[in-house]
């Protein structure tokens, strides 16, 4: 064996975080991207205006609709969706600069893109976050006070099918009603895939 490390990662590392909105995910997105040394967030575009203490370029890239469907149509995104009226999309160049680091991507986005990511890539690992309860859940979005009623009604109702949607087909579920419990348990999925053999280079194999 030689005196360099014998084991290597030999790709990037895709992760998807998905959940519905009040689940607590961009929070344990953030959280893992800050303890995780050379990982990137996704920041995705969208057409949607800014909430609260959003800020352009950390949160989300706001664009207007004109700018987003010249990025479609330059192939600039990796996935793209219309969400609840507006639409959102994630950027080619995180994936490629993720591949070519063989670093962590982490992309906060809905079922229906990380599906998408993993069709084009299947070693892509989907995380699904679920709130510890529906109740639960509707309490999180008025408390966040920055949804009208009938918003927070059509999110109670896309959280339900995101909810079966994520659950049916995701690699792995997590349930946000501790979050340090939580973010141990998302922790250690980073970890384990980390050692995923496809993912390492192993020097020390005798070739032939
Ligand atoms: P919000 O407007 O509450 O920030 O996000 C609405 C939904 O869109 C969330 O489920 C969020 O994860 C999802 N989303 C954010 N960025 C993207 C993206 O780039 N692609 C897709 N498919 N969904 C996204």
């Amino acid at each position: 064996m030689s005196s360099e490390r014998p084991v290597q990662p030999a790709r990037g590392l895709l992760l998807v975080l998905s959940a519905p909105s009040g689940a607590g995910k961009t929070t344990l997105a953030h959280r893992l991207i800050r303890d995780t040394p050379g990982s990137t967030f996704s920041v995705s575009f969208t057409t949607r205006k800014p909430r609260g203490q959003e800020k352009d370029g950390i949160d989300y890239r706001f664009v207007d609709v004109k700018t987003f469907q010249e990025k479609i149509e330059r192939d600039e995104f990796v996935e793209w969706a219309e969400v609840h009226g507006h639409f959102y999309g994630s950027c080619r160049a995180v994936v490629q600069d993720a591949t070519a680091r063989r670093s962590m991507a982490l992309f906060d986005i809905d079922v229906q893109g990380g599906l998408a990511i993993k069709a084009r890539y299947p070693e892509a690992v989907l995380v699904f976050i679920l709130p510890p309860s529906l109740e639960e859940l509707e309490r999180r979005l008025r408390d966040r006070g920055t949804d009208a009623d009938e918003t927070i009604r059509k999110r109670m109702l896309a959280a339900r099918s995101e909810m079966e949607r994520g659950a049916a087909s995701y690699d792995f579920v997590i349930v946000n009603d501790d979050f340090e419990r939580a973010y141990s348990e998302l922790r250690s999925v980073l970890i384990a895939e980390r050692c995923r053999r496809e993912r390492l280079e192993l020097g020390f194999m005798r070739r032939g």
